[in-house]
């Protein structure tokens, strides 16, 4: 357990982060029955405009998904004592790595070795 830094701060924010992440992918989800097409627009958009707009509209869905998980596993991390160590080499995490992000699960060298942020 870290007693340099305050949990309960980090926990504030990786709850508030997360509360919005559920919004915003609340938001997303289809609704049901018909949809109402614009017809103005989709006949200016064409096919491919119309399929890169979905290409990145899920690759922002995968994004906010993959941060939600880092989100989660940080959360259980305060609750288990772990939080603020490295979860690759067990070093500790520099504090102004964590302030920037809170939802940071490895040290900024291990981080560099790796995808895992
Ligand atoms: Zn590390």
């Amino acid at each position: 357990m870290r007693e340099d830094i305050d949990l309960q701060h980090y926990k504030n924010r990786l709850e508030d982060r997360l509360a919005d992440i559920k919004k915003q992918q609340d938001s997303r989800k289809p609704h049901s029955g018909p949809v109402e097409l614009d017809q103005g627009r989709v006949g200016r958009l064409s096919r491919m405009d119309a399929m890169q707009q979905q290409a990145m509209a899920q690759a922002a869905g995968r994004l906010m998904e993959s941060e939600r998980t880092r989100i989660l596993t940080a959360l259980d991390r305060i609750r288990s004592g772990d939080y603020g160590y490295c979860i690759i080499c067990d070093e500790e995490i520099a504090v102004g790595r964590l302030r920037s992000d809170p939802s940071v699960l490895s040290c900024i060298s291990c981080a560099q070795k790796s995808e895992v942020k």
